[in-house]
């Protein structure tokens, strides 16, 4: 019996999760849901699972959650951000699926690993921004961290068993890998004629043609910028080079991601797009268990299709990757600027373009220092955040 924490609890990544783990009850016990100010949610699945911890990081939702709660499950509701990294670190807990979105996830996230749990990550920005630390405090503690991004669990799973046993220090080339290809829809826009975008709604954004996903993750499929941060990813996981590293737009999502060897051979994972396989696969790795995902049938998917991504039409796409080849500093602050746009543009204040535009102003103005430490980290993220702010109020 594995005792899990799932941060992110009321989310898609969440609820996909609290799906696997009903379809395996003799296996995962929920021992604590953490999320951020849906009670209505939280107290529904506080019901249906029924955590020994319920843990609101608003704290004005964790007393109305206190006051909904049936007294008889008794269920122990906390806030605070010390609870919440005490929580995650509990020698009852096994397993902690970090699915907070953003950078909000960065502290809990490094808690869990720097704890020694087996941590299964959805919560890609906390990679982006802290790579080289998050790295570092995971061979320091032994935590086993496993990639619940479709792409890169499909990456995990065309790897030899010696990369996976490697994980943030593969020797890719070591064990003849000449190259990941890193797949991705290409977003509701692939098509869209390029003088459209400026005028594209946040509705017309969060409409995926394959995936159901969390607004803000939505929003970067439609820029590409969410390929962009899972290069970066990429990169950390699996030791990954630029040179090693390469975007493939495949329209479909039936072919999460492949590994190219030397002799010739390539590797892919495939599935219909569904994180509860991904999710299914990190739980019970290295064996299998039921995710309740349909089997994939060919017959209905047909075709399967490849483009070179365009550049010009997803510019946060490049962004992403010159931040990437730049470093740490230029991730931390692209992750922070395009967290601040996205909300801008669901918000109608800024439009669907724009946000390419002030990732990139924000990447070459904003000041950055050496990041030693997770205060180094965060006080870079609050620089950006607060240029970004500022360069959309001088846009309107
Ligand atoms: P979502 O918006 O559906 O859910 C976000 C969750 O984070 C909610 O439970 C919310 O309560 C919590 N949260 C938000 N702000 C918080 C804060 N300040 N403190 C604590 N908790 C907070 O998002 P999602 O689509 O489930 O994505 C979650 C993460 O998983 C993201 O990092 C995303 O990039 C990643 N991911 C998602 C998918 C997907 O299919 N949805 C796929 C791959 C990776
Ligand atoms: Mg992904």
């Amino acid at each position: 019996m594995q005792n899990m924490v799932i941060l992110g609890a009321t989310g898609s990544i969440g609820a996909s999760t609290l799906s696997v783990v009903a379809c395996n009850p003799e296996q995962y016990k929920v021992y604590a849901l953490v999320a951020h100010t849906n009670v209505e949610k939280m107290l529904q699945i506080c019901i249906a699972h029924q955590p020994k911890i319920a843990h609101m990081v608003d704290s004005k939702a964790a007393t109305a959650l206190k006051a909904q709660l049936p007294s008889s499950l008794n269920i122990e509701v906390t806030t605070g951000e010390d609870e919440l990294l005490a929580l995650v670190s509990a020698a009852e807990v096994d397993t902690v699926m970090a699915a907070i979105v953003g950078a909000a996830g960065l502290p809990s996230t490094l808690a869990a690993v720097k704890a020694g749990k087996r941590v299964l990550l959805a919560n890609k920005e906390s990679l982006v921004m802290s790579g080289q630390l998050f790295i570092e405090a995971m061979q320091h503690s032994g935590a086993q961290v496993l990639p619940v991004d479709s792409e890169h669990n499909a990456i995990f799973q065309c790897l030899s068993e010696r990369s996976q046993l490697e994980i943030g220090r593969c020797d890719l080339a070591g064990a003849g890998v000449s190259h990941i290809l890193l797949t991705g829809s290409g977003g509701p826009f692939l098509t869209s004629d390029l003088s459209l975008l400026p005028a594209m709604t946040p509705e017309q954004a969060c409409k995926h043609p394959n995936w159901s996903m969390g607004r803000k993750i939505s929003v970067d499929s439609a820029t590409m910028m969410n390929k962009g941060l899972e290069y970066i990813e990429a990169r950390w996981l699996f030791n990954a080079s630029p040179e090693q590293l390469k975007v493939v737009i495949h329209p479909q999502s039936v072919i999460h991601s492949m590994v190219q060897y030397r002799d010739g051979s390539v590797l892919a994972q495939l599935g219909n797009p569904d994180m509860r396989t991904p999710i299914a696969h990190c739980m019970s790795f290295p064996e299998r268990i039921t995710s309740g995902v349909e089997p994939l049938d060919f017959f209905k998917v047909g075709q399967l299709s490849f483009l070179e991504p365009d550049f010009n039409r997803f510019p946060c796409l490049a962004l992403a990757i010159e931040a990437c080849k730049q470093g740490q500093e230029a991730t931390t602050v692209v992750n922070a600027a395009n967290e601040i746009s996205v909300q801008a543009f669901l918000d109608g204040k800024i439009r669907f373009t724009d946000i390419a535009k002030i990732n990139e102003q924000s990447l070459i103005n904003t000041a950055t220092h050496p990041l030693n430490n997770i205060e180094d980290i965060l006080a870079l993220d609050t620089q950006s955040r607060r240029y970004t702010l500022e360069a959309i109020s001088k846009l309107n």
